[in-house]
C-alpha cells in the first residue's frame, strides 16, 4: 500500500484536484491519501482565531465570509452535475458553519483547534464527494478516529497503528481518503500536528500501516540544496538519507514537516517527494541508504534565540551542565545547539515562550546574555572526516559575516552556524556558491 499525500497547492483549485484525481487512478495498488487544506486556508483560519482571541467578531466574520466566497468557482468547477454542485456547497457551508458558530461565543482556546482544522475537512470531503461523482470506489476515513497524540502531546504510535489496523481491516476500497494535520490529543479534543503537519500524518500513517512508499507530493521537482524562496541557483537533490532529509527538514527546509522524517526512518518507510505539476520529474528519494556526496543542502532555520551563560568560576565545575539543562527540561524547552568553552556555554532554542523564567533561573549559575532574532544554517551531506577541505570551503563561503556559533560533529551529517538573521540572505547565496558547481 501506498500513502500519496498532496498538499495544499496541489489542491489549490479544482483543475488541481482533477489533476490529484487522475494521479491517485494512475497509480496501481491500494492507496491511502492524505489532503492539506486548500492553499491559504489554513492562513486564513490561523487570522479568525486571532480576531476571536481579540473578541474582534466583526473582522472574523468578514474573513470567514472572504474564505467562503473563495470556495465558489472551486465548486462550481469541480463537479459536473447540479446534485455535485449542491453537494460541494453543502461541505463548504457545514465546516465553514461551524466556525461561525464558534466565533459569536466567548474565546476559548479548544475552539480556535478546532477552527484551524476546517480546511482539512473542506477538503478531503470534497474530494471523496467528487472521486463518488466520478464513479470511483473510495472511502473517507476520519483522521480524527486514529490519529491520537499521547500524554506528551506526541503521535501514539500504538494507539494509531492499532486503529489504522482496525480501519484497514474494514474498509475494503482501493482508495482510501483522509484529513493531514488533524488529530486528538490525549483529553479526546481536537488537536493539530502544527503547521506543515500534513506531512506529518503521512510518514505516521506510513508507519502505522508499513506502507511500500510515502508520497509526499507538492508545488516543487523535490528537496532542493539550498532553500529556492531566497537562492535563486537551486537544484532537487535525486536521493537523500533519513538522516540528511531529518535534518534539513528539522532545520527550516520547509517542504518537510521538521518531525516527518522520524516515523518513516523508525520503520524503514521509503518517503519520495514528488511535483504534482510536474509528474514525471524524478524529485528525491529519502531512505536509508548513505550515498557519499560530501555536501547535499543547506537549510536555514529562523527565529533562533542563543543563550549565553559565562561563569569563570562554575564553568569546569562538576554537574554544572546538568543544571543548567534542568532548567530548559522544566520548561520544556528543547535545546537546537550547543558550544561550550572553559568559562561559557552558549545555547540556541527556538521556542522563547519560558524565556524570561529560563534567564532567571539560570542567573544564579553566570552572567547571562540573550541574541534574539538569529538564525541556524544547517549544512548537510556526508560530512564525514575523510571529506577533507569542507571546513575550508564553508569558512571561504563566510568570510564577511560575523558567526554567533559553529557546531560540528554532533552527527556525521551537519555542521550548524548561528548568525544574527540579517545575514541569513547573504550566507546561503554565498554558501551557495562556495559549495555547488552551478
Ligand atoms: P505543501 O503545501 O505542498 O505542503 P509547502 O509550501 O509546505 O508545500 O512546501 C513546498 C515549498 O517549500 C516550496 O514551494 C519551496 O518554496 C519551499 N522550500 C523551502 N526549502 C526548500 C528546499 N530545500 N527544497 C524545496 N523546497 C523548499
Ligand atoms: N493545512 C496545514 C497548514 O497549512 C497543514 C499542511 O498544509 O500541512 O499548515
Ligand atoms: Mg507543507
Amino acid at each position: 500500500m501506498k500513502v500519496m499525500k498532496f498538499g495544499g497547492t496541489s489542491v489549490g483549485s479544482a483543475e488541481r484536484i482533477k489533476h490529484v484525481a487522475t494521479l491517485v487512478e494512475a497509480t496501481e495498488g491500494k492507496k491511502f491519501v492524505v489532503l492539506s487544506a486548500v492553499s491559504g486556508t489554513t492562513n486564513v483560519l490561523v487570522k479568525i482565531t486571532e480576531h476571536f482571541r481579540k473578541n474582534q467578531v466583526n473582522e472574523a466574520t468578514i474573513e470567514l465570509a472572504a474564505l467562503k466566497d473563495s470556495y465558489q468557482p472551486l465548486v462550481d468547477e469541480l463537479f459536473t452535475s447540479e446534485d455535485g454542485k449542491v453537494k460541494g456547497y453543502e461541505i463548504v457551508d457545514r465546516y465553514l458553519g461551524e466556525i461561525k458558530k464558534l466565533i459569536t461565543q466567548p474565546y476559548y482556546p479548544q475552539a480556535s483547534k478546532v477552527i484551524v482544522v476546517q480546511g482539512e475537512l473542506i477538503s478531503t470531503n470534497l474530494f471523496y464527494t467528487y472521486l463518488k461523482e466520478q464513479g470511483r470506489e473510495v472511502a473517507l476515513v476520519p483522521a480524527m478516529d486514529f490519529m491520537s497524540l499521547n500524554q506528551y502531546g506526541e503521535p501514539d504510535m500504538p494507539v494509531i497503528t492499532e486503529r489504522i489496523t482496525g480501519i484497514l481491516k474494514e474498509r475494503k476500497e482501493t482508495t482510501l481518503v483522509t484529513q493531514g494535520f488533524i488529530c486528538r490529543n490525549i483529553s479526546g479534543g481536537i488537536d493539530n500536528l502544527k503547521r506543515g503537519g500534513s506531512d506529518y500524518s503521512a510518514t505516521l500513517i506510513g508507519a502505522a500501516i508499513q506502507a511500500e512508499e510515502v508520497q509526499i507530493w507538492t508545488d516543487i521537482d523535490g528537496m532542493h540544496n539550498n532553500d529556492p524562496r531566497v537562492v535563486e541557483k537551486t537544484q532537487p537533490i535525486s536521493k537523500l538519507s533519513f538522516e540528511e532529509a531529518g535534518e534539513l527538514a528539522y532545520f527550516g527546509a520547509k517542504i518537510l514537516h521538521p518531525n516527518c522524517i522520524i516515523p518513516a526512518q523508525k520503520n524503514k518507510v521509503p518517503v519520495r517527494i514528488k511535483n504534482t505539476m510536474k509528474p514525471d520529474a524524478e524529485g528525491t528519494l529519502i531512505t536509508s541508504e548513505q550515498n557519499p556526496t560530501a555536501v547535499k543542502a543547506i537549510a536555514a532555520k529562523d527565529g533562533i534565540t542563543a543563550i549565553k551563560i559565562k561563569s569563570s568560576r562554575m564553568i569546569m565545575a562538576y554537574g554544572f551542565m546538568r543544571k543548567v539543562f534542568e532548567v530548559f527540561e522544566k520548561y520544556k524547552t528543547s535545546i537546537d545547539m550547543i558550544t561550550t568553552s572553559e568559562i561559557a556555554v552558549s545555547l540556541t532554542i527556538d521556542d522563547p515562550s519560558h524565556l524570561s523564567k529560563i534567564v532567571e533561573e539560570l542567573k544564579p549559575y553566570g552572567t547571562v546574555e540573550v541574541d534574539e532574532q538569529q538564525t541556524i544554517i544547517c549544512i548537510v551531506g556526508d560530512l564525514v572526516a575523510e571529506h577533507k577541505g569542507v571546513g575550508r570551503e564553508i569558512f571561504k563561503a563566510l568570510d564577511e559575516i560575523t558567526l554567533r556559533m559553529i557546531s560540528y560533529g554532533g552527527s556525521r551529517n551537519n555542521i550548524s552556524i548561528l548568525v544574527d538573521t540579517k545575514y541569513k540572505r547573504e550566507a546561503l547565496i554565498s554558501l551557495n556558491d562556495q559549495l555547488f558547481d552551478f
